[in-house]
């Protein structure tokens, strides 16, 4: 099976209200390109210059899809990562939510949707929020009502490297419990509607638990060359 032939079964494979972002770091545009052919609307990147030269390379004869940002972001490459990205699933501070709200305003962008990350085991070597309701609906809160070029609609994780993937259970839970309690908060300028979470080994488990937002690189396009976190 191809690239192609893959993406088309998995998408069969998955219930229709969960939408699929293509993870597509290190791989090359015909590749993605392949996956874009096939259906693929939602394709993920995580680093800003692998991006711009895969869009590149696309070219403008490539359908319009939805790039989302799902590396993490430095400020200092918040200018770049602006005008490629339509959604950026890696906030986990205020800090970097102001940074970007400023540079939208003067690159003129009106409204940049974003996600906010949860580091759901609360690894040290992860980034993202703590995973406490509270702490996240005052990050919220702070969020939508002080920066208006932003706009918050769901909540991206990570689940902790495990061998038993049943033991990610109780991340998913607790991060579908803190994305329903959100939602019920109804806060104002906030649309809370993606739950990102679920990978190529995980997304069974994640969309049992509640996921509507996978991020699928190997189960598409095959294993990485060596890759970094
Ligand atoms: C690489 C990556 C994925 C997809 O990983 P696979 O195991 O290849 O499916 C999902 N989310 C993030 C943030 C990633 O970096």
């Amino acid at each position: 099976m191809g690239i192609r032939e893959r993406y088309i079964k998995f998408r069969k494979e998955i219930p229709e209200n969960v939408a699929m972002v293509l993870a597509a770091k290190t791989r090359i545009a015909k590749e993605i390109s392949e996956a874009i052919d096939a259906g693929a609307t939602d394709v993920g990147e995580n680093y800003i210059q692998e991006t711009q030269a895969v869009l590149e390379e696309l070219g403008t004869g490539v359908k319009k899809v939805r790039w989302h940002l799902i590396g993490p972001l430095q400020k200092n490459k918040i200018n770049q990562a602006l005008p490629i990205f339509d959604v950026i699933q890696t906030v986990g501070d205020y800090k970097i939510a102001e940074h970007i709200d400023k540079r939208a305003e003067k690159a003129g962008k009106k409204i940049i949707p974003i996600y906010i990350e949860i580091n759901i085991a609360e690894e040290k070597s992860k980034y993202g929020m703590v995973p406490d309701y509270k702490a996240i609906f005052k990050l919220i809160e702070k969020i939508s009502s002080n920066l208006s070029h932003i706009r918050i609609e769901g909540l991206m994780t990570m689940g902790p490297e495990v061998e038993d993937k049943q033991s990610l259970r109780p991340y998913f839970r607790k991060a579908k419990k803190i994305f329903e309690s959100l939602k019920t908060a109804k806060l104002p300028n906030v649309e809370m509607k993606v739950l990102s979470m679920g990978m190529s080994d995980s997304y069974q488990i994640a969309i049992e638990e509640g996921s509507n937002m996978v991020r699928i690189g190997t189960a598409i396009f095959g294993k990485r060359e060596k890759y970094i976190f």
